[in-house]
């Protein structure tokens, strides 16, 4: 069978800490999975994290492996009409909120434009990254990685 070359496997980390954020983080993984041109492939277990850089809510997060034929704006788009759908506001930078997705890794592409930057510039010092994306994607974290953000407090939720 010949191989779609235009399928791209691309990394997107889902959080929130305002509401039911466990409820948001699996329609979101629905949602993502409902989007034309995109499967979830596999998603990580929820994690519960502190405020990094902020206040406010324990985190609920996870990290899940999509599987597209959308380019890497699209999926964006498509990333932040489902936080939208979620009701995400952003009044002030790391403001708690009720969904966030970020595009972490998008095949191999490095891509910096205004708005968009693959792979995630802050991924390598957020264990809330880093830790769901050892667990589904063993061979793309190191075990130097997550030493460096060892001191960060994180639990299966
Ligand atoms: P951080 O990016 O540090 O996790 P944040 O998720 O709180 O912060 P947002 O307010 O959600 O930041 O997003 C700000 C902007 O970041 C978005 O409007 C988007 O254009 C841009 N952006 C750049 N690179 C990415 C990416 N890889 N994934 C998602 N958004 C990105
Ligand atoms: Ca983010
Ligand atoms: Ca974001």
């Amino acid at each position: 069978m010949a191989v779609d070359r235009s399928d791209v496997t691309a990394f997107v980390a889902l959080g929130a800490n305002l509401g039911d954020a466990a409820q948001a983080l699996r329609d979101a993984l629905k949602a993502l999975d409902d989007t034309p041109g995109l499967r979830v492939v596999r998603a990580s277990g929820l994690y519960r994290t502190a405020p990094v850089q902020s206040t406010g809510p324990d985190y609920v997060n996870a990290v899940a492996e999509v599987s597209t034929t959308l380019t890497a704006p699209a999926l964006l788009d498509a990333l932040q009409a489902i936080e939208q759908q979620a009701g995400r506001e952003r009044p002030y930078r790391n403001a708690p909120r009720t969904l966030d997705l970020d595009l972490l890794l998008f095949g191999g592409a490095r891509i910096e434009s205004p708005r968009l930057a693959v792979p995630h510039p802050r991924m390598a010092q957020r264990a809330f990254v880093l830790v769901p994306l050892a667990e589904i994607a063993p061979a793309l974290v190191s075990t130097g990685q997550l030493a460096a953000v060892a001191d960060q407090a994180i639990e299966t939720l």
